[in-house]
């Protein structure tokens, strides 16, 4: 491990001459902090991975650094080492308590306070690592948080494996883009929560539509795409029109009043044994959608299959 960053603040010179001499055979980026300010100013300007304090310096304790530290929920871990006096030692219980995370008494011994900086950096290394899985697991969650639905990503990951084995046995494959139709105006006049009641609402007669087959996913706001299989033409058409009136006879009660809201469709659809890249098909399917938009809305543009 290397590059770690560590402040040491302490008003007394002699002990950050002493501090820097047991850590400096390292490769650790050190700096120092004389005043509790100073110290704080360095926290957030650089986000030192650990934190050698002094317990009493002239501004500011080591009891409010810790705090201050602790106050940014935000920021990355920061490992606090306190360096009291003896005489002090009612206070580590305090230290501890405001966030510190360890503590050594002076005069300290130098293998020793290598020993706990090592400590603390292993720590350091973990809490990143950990960091690092949950932001991986975040990018690779599957499901939309709000409809349950599954995501862009899950439909990109599946809809081209099913595609290749249309292709392999023959079977159509169909995509349908679907938007809700002047949704930012249902935000607008009742706000988010009410827009997010008609999305959920939505998903629910997607997915109550659909066959286990199928796949339906929340691709964007208020964008949804719905995989068919096994599917002729007109079975599509007859598939995307008992969703589009089910959604049309809803009655959505929102903040009193009785809304209906409408959905457009395009669907592009393959049968064949070349199948053209799954994107390929959604610029299909969504290009179709344009139309129905255009078209007025509240209604379905079904490309004809492409066969090959
Ligand atoms: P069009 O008929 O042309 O599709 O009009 P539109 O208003 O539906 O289209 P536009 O793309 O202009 O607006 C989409 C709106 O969807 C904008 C945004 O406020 C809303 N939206 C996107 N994501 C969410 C969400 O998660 N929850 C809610 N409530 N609204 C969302
Ligand atoms: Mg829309
Ligand atoms: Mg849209």
């Amino acid at each position: 491990m290397s590059g770690t960053t560590i402040l040491v603040a302490d008003d007394s010179p002699v002990y950050r001459k002493l501090v820097e001499q047991a850590v400096s055979e390292n490769a650790w980026t050190v700096c120092f902090a004389n005043t509790g300010s100073e110290a704080i100013e360095i926290v957030e300007r650089v986000h030192p991975a650990i934190v050698i304090t002094d317990w009493v310096m002239p501004d500011l304790t080591g009891i409010e650094l810790c705090q201050k530290i602790r106050a940014d929920r935000n920021a990355a871990y920061t490992y606090i080492i306190l360096l009291t006096s003896n005489a002090e030692k009612e206070n580590v219980v305090k230290g501890l308590s405001a966030g510190a995370d360890d503590y050594l008494t002076k005069p300290f011994h130098r293998d020793e306070l290598l020993a706990r900086v090592r400590v603390g950096e292993r720590l350091i290394d973990l809490q990143r690592q950990i960091e690092a899985k949950n932001r991986e697991l975040e990018e690779l969650a599957l499901t939309d948080s709000l409809t349950g639905l599954p995501n862009r990503r899950a439909v990109e990951s599946w809809a081209p494996r099913l595609l290749s084995g249309a292709a392999r046995h023959g079977f159509p494959f169909w995509v349908v883009a679907i938007d809700l139709d002047h949704f930012k105006s249902i935000n607008d006049r009742f706000g988010h929560e009410a827009g997010d009641t008609v999305l959920k609402r939505f998903a629910e007669i997607l997915k109550t539509n659909g066959r286990k087959s199928d796949i339906c996913g929340r691709t964007g706001g208020e964008e949804f795409v719905q995989i068919l299989t096994h599917a002729k033409q007109a079975e599509v058409g007859l598939v995307i029109e008992r969703i589009r009136q089910q959604l049309m006879s809803e009655k959505f009660l929102l903040n009193g009043a009785e809304v209906t809201v409408t959905a457009s469709f395009g669907a592009a659809g393959f049968c064949g044994k070349t199948s053209p890249e799954f994107a390929e098909l959604v610029k299909q399917a969504d290009a179709a959608l344009y139309r129905a938009k255009h078209l007025g809305r509240n209604r379905a543009e079904i490309q004809p299959v492409v066969l090959a």
